[in-house]
């Protein structure tokens, strides 16, 4: 699934494509169920005629802002992508959203497992998303300071934690196995016996792995596309996710993959020291 960087490559390749572009039709909508709000027929007739004012993302969506305060928001989910495409280029089965645009273009969502969504919010929606989701962690609000206040009160598992839309936006399972890798923080240790200090490191690390993920146009694994269909490059700069059996890069131990909280998880048992007790992690099935 598309995390941080993925959703801010796409808005930042798609904003010129769509601002100041007039939405002229719904030339395609075949799976009615990915419009989540409104009701189908007021998305139907809301959104003809609307033009593209900004492009953007909130945790992992894809919002795009139109006149008289709409805004068009969409969530990628496993398999979804998005596009700007000449008249020429057809849609295929896949593709069951397609909006022509005011330049002859046409704008689609393509979606093969079809977990996409789709949303036109008005600003009382748009604000209730905003609320739904905790702090950017490249924004103001998500400091040292805040991370503290968040972890050293919990009891739970760090990684759950980090993957909690609510304490942190936009982190997924990569960024968050690669983020505790670099932190050097087991991902089953308990939220609460985190010190400070390693607190802070965290901090530095989810920042720095996003950072390097948005400069490397994000990481492709499978699906993941922006523009029109380029890959990302960070997946060749990947630590520990998806490199079981690799070695470290710091110590050369080699890469362990287990399940945490059903998400298989990758670290390096050197680097990233279990936690004492007797937590025993379910052997990685996935
Ligand atoms: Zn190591």
């Amino acid at each position: 699934m598309p995390e941080l960087p993925e959703v801010e490559t796409i808005a930042t390749s798609l904003g010129p494509q769509l601002v100041g572009r007039r939405i002229k039709a719904i030339e395609k909508l075949d799976w009615e169920k990915m419009v989540e709000a409104p009701d189908l027929a007021s998305f139907q007739q809301l959104l003809p005629g609307r033009t593209v004012l900004a492009v953007y993302r909130r945790a992992k969506w894809l919002l795009c802002t139109l006149d008289e305060a709409w805004t068009l928001a969409l969530h990628l989910r496993m398999t979804g992508s998005v596009s700007v495409n000449d008249a020429t280029f057809l849609p295929d089965k896949h593709t069951h959203l397609v909006l022509s645009l005011d330049n002859g273009q046409n704008f689609f969502f393509r979606d093969i497992r079809k977990f996409g969504k789709v949303k036109l919010l008005d600003e009382i929606g748009l604000t209730k998303l905003n609320a739904s989701f905790g702090p950017e962690p490249l924004g103001p609000t998500f400091n040292p300071a805040y991370l503290v206040t968040q972890l050293v009160r919990r009891r739970g598992t760090l990684k759950p934690l980090l993957l909690n839309q609510k304490l942190v936006a936009g982190l997924g399972n990569i960024y968050v196995d690669e983020a505790l890798w670099l932190a050097e923080i087991h991902p089953l240790r308990l939220a609460n016996s985190l010190v400070e200090a390693e607190i802070t490191q965290l901090y530095t690390a989810i920042c720095a792995v996003l950072r390097q993920a948005i400069a490397q146009k994000g990481t492709t694994l499978r699906d993941y596309r922006y523009g029109n269909g380029q890959m990302g490059e960070n997946q060749k700069q990947l630590a520990v996710y998806q490199q079981t059996g690799k070695p470290c890069s710091r110590c050369e131990t080699l890469i362990e993959r287990l399940v945490v909280a059903q998400r298989a998880t990758h670290l390096c048992p050197t680097c990233q020291k279990a936690p004492n007790g007797k937590i025993s992690p379910l052997p990685a099935t996935l």
